[in-house]
């Protein structure tokens, strides 16, 4: 072969590869985190996912396809038959708790409650009560602020095993599972850390045998301007149509009105053919498929590394 076609033919060639890098490329980058301008807070859980649209669960986010389900788990539509709803409530316990603890017994209905190291020593008993009556206590945070547990791993370890002890020794039950404060996917942590603080956490508890849980149902109960008993049944009502798993974010808090919206809640949607049980890490891939484990968050103007192309050719080079 001439040495022009060889070199024309050769030219071609790198060019399809190089078309092919950039198209794979272009297949796999993922957008640049966006900037985060809200206020930080370091309170309850109702600041930082229920008000804030960076904290807003994927499943009701509107600028963000909702992650694709992972190989070899069963879609929802593909296992239409077994509809499960799971009560949650963070954030307790509270004064409010013995009233939720009768109105959860009177549905006949187990929950999943993510408590709060400070609440519980302000509450021992109601702790003591929600393990006695049979319903799943979770980790959740000792402290509840954002500055201390997400600015370090060594400090999130120190504040989850402060209340995993806690939970064991008040109630001889030792918790296997959490929620993190502000949900996996919260961006508030950029505040206190610019690394990737919530996937480290995320292996890190796996590590310890824990599994975690966010929600795809929000009550959105805990606003500043409480809503009423009414609007919050029609909010997890119609969150609920189209799951077959509904995992639904409550606040065992002071705010006294939700407690009263619970029992027709509870009745729609065994209407609707759910049955309720607790979270355990008894089949997390499901959780995964309906959308109740977030993609954990990354850090603060994260992107992928660029493609690295080939070398071009020693006999292409000038
Ligand atoms: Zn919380």
């Amino acid at each position: 072969m001439k040495k022009k076609w060889k070199i024309l033919l050769s030219a071609s060639g790198l060019a399809v590869a190089a078309g092919i890098l950039l198209s794979i490329h272009a297949l796999t980058a993922v957008p640049a985190v966006k900037a985060v301008n809200a206020a930080p807070t370091s309170s309850a859980e109702s600041a930082a996912p229920a008000s804030s649209a960076e904290n807003t669960p994927p499943a009701v986010r509107q600028d963000q396809p909702p992650a694709a389900p992972p190989e070899n788990v069963p879609t929802e539509a593909q296992n239409p038959k077994q509809k499960i709803a799971y009560l949650t409530f963070d954030d307790g316990p509270s004064g409010m708790t013995p009233q939720l603890l009768r109105t959860l017994a009177d549905c006949k209905v187990k929950a999943t409650f993510f408590v709060v190291g400070l609440q519980a020593e302000a509450f021992p008993d109601a702790l003591k009560q929600i393990a006695q009556q049979g319903h799943t206590i979770g980790v959740h945070s000792w402290t509840h602020k954002y500055p201390y547990i997400y600015k370090n791993t060594q400090n999130f370890l120190q504040d989850f095993n402060q209340l995993k002890d806690y939970i064991y020794h008040q109630t001889g039950i030792m918790p296997n599972i959490c929620r993190f404060p502000g949900g996996t996917n919260n961006t508030v942590f950029r505040h206190y850390n610019s690394g990737p603080i919530m996937s480290d956490i995320v292996g890190l508890v796996h590590g310890m045998g824990f599994e975690y849980y966010d929600w795809n149902v929000s009550s959105g109960e805990a606003s500043s301007v409480p809503p009423s008993k009414d609007l919050i049944v029609k909010r997890v009502v119609s969150q609920c149509k189209n799951k077959n798993t509904a995992v639904i974010l409550f606040h065992d808090t002071e705010n006294k009105g939700y407690v009263a919206a619970v029992p027709e809640i509870v009745a729609q949607l065994r209407a609707m053919g759910f049955d309720f049980e607790t979270l355990s890490p008894s089949n997390p891939p499901k959780f995964r498929a309906a959308g109740v484990q977030f993609k954990p968050a990354a850090p603060r103007g994260f992107a992928p590394a660029p493609a690295v192309l080939a070398p071009p050719a020693k006999e292409n080079q000038p």
